[in-house]
């Protein structure tokens, strides 16, 4: 980026609009820019043909579009694409193409690395490096647009990549609302889903946004106890408080939480668990997606059995919960769930698997 010019994709619309007025332009110019670089995939102001040359001169000299960088990009024999972004101060993230499930799914991060510190998850052993901005969330979603030719397709976004979007609660925001915008991609706030652990105050002040996001719950576990020792977050804001802010949060009629349960053989994943979580969801909205473990170096836990996947499984539904197991994808090259992890300039054996570019 270059120095003293005003980064596009770090702005709204309405704050695009106010920062051209004040530089002497017309309003609608920000319509023209927002269609030209989320609708068109155009960051060249140069190249922004319905603005006369005169303007496109005078807003080079004022304005500039960040991008990430695509340095890596994989793909798994089930078609799900791994991408590695840089960005402009070398910080990387990973986002994840995801095919048919059934619709087109982009899974994209929120923040370099974690603090959430989750026992099986490996963004979390990184920990935190730095929250994303939300040109950086949203420039995710124009790369991997542009790289899979899909600015004209339809897909839906979920914030389950690296990092807990409310523990970047603004950018987070803010990046959902430059989605939403009529101008630019036109997200559908159903189509966007928000996972999180549960960070409770950011949750509650989310249930007041005008754009609300479809809502999953890591919950991973029905008591203080057992959840403790999977999401240390959890000695703060406890099962009991999860469930009844979920309660109290405002769903559109037809919509559910879901529910993440990431399941670990002999930690979470026995009868009297089922029974206990299907207890616990009695009266929420609930949909329950049991994710059995993507198991990695250094995790300390392992995947059941199907046959004690299908036995939670079955239990949960005998309660009359809706309830999903979800499919690993990806993890031959450690796009699946909780593998997602920056590592060092060496390429591991996976990634010589399925080298694209
Ligand atoms: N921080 C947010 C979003 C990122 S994780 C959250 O916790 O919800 C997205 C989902 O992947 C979460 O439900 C997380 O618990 C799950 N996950 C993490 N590690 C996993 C693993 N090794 N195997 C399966 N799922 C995992």
């Amino acid at each position: 980026m270059t120095a003293g010019l005003t980064d596009v994709a770090s702005l709204e619309r309405r704050e695009l609009t106010e920062a051209l007025l004040a530089r002497g332009h017309q309003r609608f110019r920000a319509d023209q820019m927002f269609q030209w670089i989320y609708r068109h995939g155009i960051t060249d102001l140069a190249a922004m043909s319905d603005l006369p040359i005169k303007v496109r001169e005078q807003l080079a000299t004022e304005f500039t579009v960040s991008t990430p960088e695509l340095v890596h990009r994989e793909q798994s024999v089930d078609g799900t694409q791994k991408f590695l972004l840089r960005f402009a101060d070398g910080q990387r993230v990973e986002s994840v193409f995801i095919p048919d499930t059934p619709a087109m799914t982009f899974c994209i991060s929120t923040q370099v690395g974690c603090a959430m510190a989750c026992s099986f998850c490996l963004t979390g052993k990184m920990g935190l490096t730095r929250n994303l901005t939300a040109a950086e969330i949203v420039g995710q979603v124009r790369v991997l647009a542009d790289a899979l030719s899909m600015r004209e397709s339809r897909f839906n976004i979920v914030l389950m990549g690296m990092g807990e979007p409310l523990h970047n609660y603004d950018e987070t925001m803010k990046a959902l609302r430059i989605l939403a915008d009529e101008h630019g991609f036109a997200m559908s706030p159903r189509r966007i889903t928000l996972s999180t652990v549960g960070l409770l105050p950011a949750l509650e002040k989310m249930a007041r946004e005008p754009i609300m996001p479809n809502l999953a719950i890591s919950l991973h576990a029905p008591s203080d106890v057992q959840r403790e020792a999977l999401v240390p977050i959890n000695r703060k804001y406890g099962v009991a408080d999860i469930i009844a802010a979920c309660k109290r949060f405002p769903l559109s009629r037809r919509s559910r939480i879901t529910f993440e349960y990431v399941m670990l053989a002999g930690v979470n994943d026995s009868a009297a668990d089922a029974h206990a979580l299907a207890r616990l969801l009695k009266g929420v909205k609930s949909k329950v997606n049991q994710i059995p473990l993507n198991a990695a170096a250094g995790i300390p836990f392992e995947r059941p059995a199907d046959e004690v996947v299908d036995r939670f499984a079955r239990i949960l539904a005998d309660h009359r919960l809706v309830v999903s197991v979800r499919k690993s994808r990806g993890r031959d090259i450690r796009a699946a769930c909780g593998q997602l992890i920056v590592e060092g300039g060496r390429k591991s054996p996976a990634q010589h698997l399925a080298v694209m570019m």
